[in-house]
Formats: structure tokens, C-alpha cells, sequence
């Protein structure tokens, strides 16, 4: 099978695999234990922080596990809007977030907030200036994406988030960095509070998530228990998946070698069809190399999809969490029907092979002369 759906999950490493079996078996002690199983499994997370903390770019105290990125845009989110709701209600967000962040978002205006949708552009990005023209004193949140998990599109939101705190310095700066972790790299300046990650995008464990928030940041907690993670996630620590999240950035290598490795990968699969005229890319200038998100007009998605299948590519028609609707982001972008009916995302990983890229071509150019249009 050629794997071109790396966006909704990817393939875990089998040194991962390995080392949570191993952690499993051997290092089952509570991490809030006192005696030595206890000490054993605490040294392992400790360790795996410490780790991730080095490649996030930020201090180990500033790196929560969670689940997984949907709990850490939940507690992101709902923490830093009811924490500053003594001063302010206003909300904003891009109109094209994961529904863990849109939905949690919605969710508040339960409690009053106010949620401002800031759309994308008709070329799929999203213009910063839109944003920093909401802002004003009564604005508790800003939250943006790193990279669309539909279309690839790549935000700037370092600069984002400083240029919001130039007009607010009181304003909570959310980002979901689940499609970028480890892919594209995100400056952690002081001006980004909280970051979302997730382990099974980068070929780790599914059920593991980060969230990283800021020293110092007023972040309120949303579960309560026991006191991990400094009181802000409650819940025993999933010690095996965090070795394995661990092993899996470790495993991953160069984030820029592997840019230059799925650039040539998604280069090779839209130059193997970019001739087609049925073929339109719907994935903006300057999008990040790892989601190739295009449509073949006049074939519906969910057929394309299968041809691809019984010639051994797997793709999407939307995102993994739509299950074959259609895509939310294209629907903002407010492309036309046609489009949107046909459209499919290929995803890479650091693990696609060009030539994997080209025969994934060959399989579209052979869907467009074999199926019949709709
Ligand atoms: N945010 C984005 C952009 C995603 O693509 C996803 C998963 O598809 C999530 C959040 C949710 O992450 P998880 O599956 O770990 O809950």
C-alpha cells in the first residue's frame, strides 16, 4: 500500500513500538510513587520532558502531557478564556481550526464569550492583518493553527501572536501545532501561551498529547484529581507513551532534511498531474509540503478515493475526523461546488518515497481516463 494519508494518522516507528512494550513491562510503577518502581517510572518522564522540551524550544516545566491534541486545545482554550473573563469576553479565531478547537470555542459562548471568525482568503491563507483588526482591550484569546490540517496552508502565527499582544499584552495567544510538530518549526518568544501537539502525526503512539504553556502564564485547570502535571492535567501519567512520544522525535531526525525529503515527494506527485485540466490545486502558494490538497473535477471524491485505493493509494477526501463530509476548509474558502465535490488530500511523512509520489500520479491519471465523470 502507498500511505498517503499521513495527515490523519501515520505509521508508529517500531523502535517506538518497541520501547513502550519494554516501558510497559519493565516500568510499570506509579511515577507519584515514593519507592523504586515509582522513582523508575518518574525518571522516565522526566526524561522524555526533557527531551521534548529541546525540540519544542522551550524549558522542560513548560511541557503538560495530555491525551492527545483535541484535550490540549480543550484546556488551552477553556483555561485561558475563563481566567481572563473577569476583564474581557471576545474570542478570536480563524475560520478554518480543527473542530477541537472550533467547537471548544463555540462551547463558550454558553458563558458569554463572544467568538469572532476571522475566514480564510479565497487563495486559502489567512490574512494577519483581519485578525490584529479585532483586537481591542476586551479581547481574552487569539487562536490560530501553525498549518491547516486540510489544505497545508502555513501560518505565521510567531508573528502573529506578537503583533496581537502589541495592541493587547493582556490577550491569551493559542496555538494547535498538531499538524506542524516536528515538521515545520514555530519561535517560542514569550508571545505564543499555549501550544498544541500531538504524538500520533509524528509517528508515535496514538493517545498521547503536549500542550506547552508558557512560564508564568495564567492558565485555569479544567480536570480534577490527583495534582499531575503541576495540578494543571490530573490523571496518572501515561509513562509507555510518553517514552514512546519521546522515541518517536528522536527517531524522526532533521526536520529540515525531512522538508527537502516531502517537498520532492509532493513536487513529483503534482507535477505527474498538474497537466490534467481537470485538475486544480486547491492548497495556497507557499503551503506547507506535507498535505498536497487538490481536485479532479467532475469526479466525485469518494469515488476517486476507492479507484485510488484498488490501485493501493490511500487518501482522503477530507479530513480524518469528517469521515468522507465535505472539507470544512475549502467550504470556508468558499470554493465552488465542483471543487469541493472532488476534492482529495494526499498527505505525506518522512517515510514517503518519491517514487511512491509518482506511482500515486500514475493511479489519478489512470482514475481521470478510466472512471466515468458524474
Ligand atoms: N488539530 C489538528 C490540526 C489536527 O489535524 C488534529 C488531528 O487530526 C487534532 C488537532 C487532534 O489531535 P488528536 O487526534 O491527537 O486529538
Amino acid at each position: 500500500m502507498i500511505y498517503l494519508d499521513n495527515a490523519a494518522t501515520t505509521s508508529v516507528f517500531s523502535e517506538v513500538a518497541e520501547e513502550i512494550a519494554a516501558v510497559m513491562k519493565g516500568s510499570y510503577g506509579n511515577p507519584s510513587s515514593l519507592y523504586g518502581y515509582g522513582l523508575q517510572s518518574r525518571k522516565i518522564v522526566d526524561q522524555s520532558r526533557a527531551k521534548l522540551a529541546k525540540v519544542i524550544g522551550c524549558d522542560p516545566a513548560e511541557v503538560y502531557f495530555t491525551s492527545c491534541g483535541t484535550e490540549s486545545n480543550n484546556l488551552a482554550i477553556l483555561g485561558s478564556a475563563r481566567a481572563r473573563r473577569s476583564w474581557g469576553n471576545k474570542i478570536l479565531v480563524s475560520g478554518f481550526e480543527h473542530p477541537s478547537v472550533q467547537n471548544t470555542v463555540a462551547s463558550l459562548t454558553e458563558e458569554g464569550f463572544e467568538v469572532i471568525v476571522i475566514p480564510p482568503e479565497k487563495d486559502g491563507t489567512v490574512s494577519l492583518e483581519r485578525f490584529l483588526q479585532e483586537v481591542d482591550r476586551r479581547t481574552v484569546l487569539v487562536t490560530c493553527m501553525r498549518v491547516n490540517n486540510e489544505t497545508g496552508a502555513l501560518i505565521d502565527v510567531s508573528k502573529l501572536a506578537r503583533e496581537v499582544k502589541e495592541i493587547n499584552s493582556r490577550t491569551a495567544f493559542h496555538c494547535d501545532a498538531v499538524q506542524s510538530f516536528m515538521k515545520h518549526q514555530t519561535v517560542l518568544d514569550g508571545s505564543i501561551d499555549t501550544m498544541s501537539m500531538s504524538g500520533h502525526k509524528i509517528h508515535g503512539p496514538k493517545g498521547i498529547g503536549i500542550l506547552y504553556v508558557r512560564k508564568g502564564f495564567n492558565l485555569k485547570r479544567t480536570q480534577f484529581g490527583g495534582g499531575q502535571e503541576k495540578g494543571l492535567r490530573s490523571g496518572t501519567e501515561n509513562v509507555p507513551y510518553i517514552a514512546g512520544l519521546a522515541k518517536a522525535v528522536e527517531r524522526i531526525g532533521s526536520i529540515q532534511q525531512n522538508l527537502k525529503q516531502v517537498k520532492e515527494c509532493r513536487d513529483a506527485l503534482w507535477q505527474g498531474v498538474c497537466d490534467l485540466p481537470v485538475v486544480v490545486k486547491n492548497s495556497p502558494e507557499n503551503s506547507s509540503p506535507y498535505i498536497l490538497n487538490l481536485s479532479v473535477l467532475g469526479f466525485r471524491s469518494e469515488t476517486l478515493l476507492h479507484f485510488l485505493e484498488s490501485r493501493e493509494v490511500l487518501v482522503s477526501s477530507g479530513s480524518a475526523c469528517s469521515k468522507g463530509e465535505k472539507s470544512h476548509t475549502l467550504e470556508a474558502m468558499n470554493v465552488d461546488g465542483e471543487r469541493l465535490d472532488s476534492a482529495l488530500r494526499f498527505s505525506f511523512s518522512s517515510l514517503t518515497t518519491r517514487e511512491e509520489a509518482e506511482k500515486a500520479a500514475l493511479a489519478v491519471r489512470e482514475a481521470v481516463s478510466t472512471l466515468e465523470r458524474k
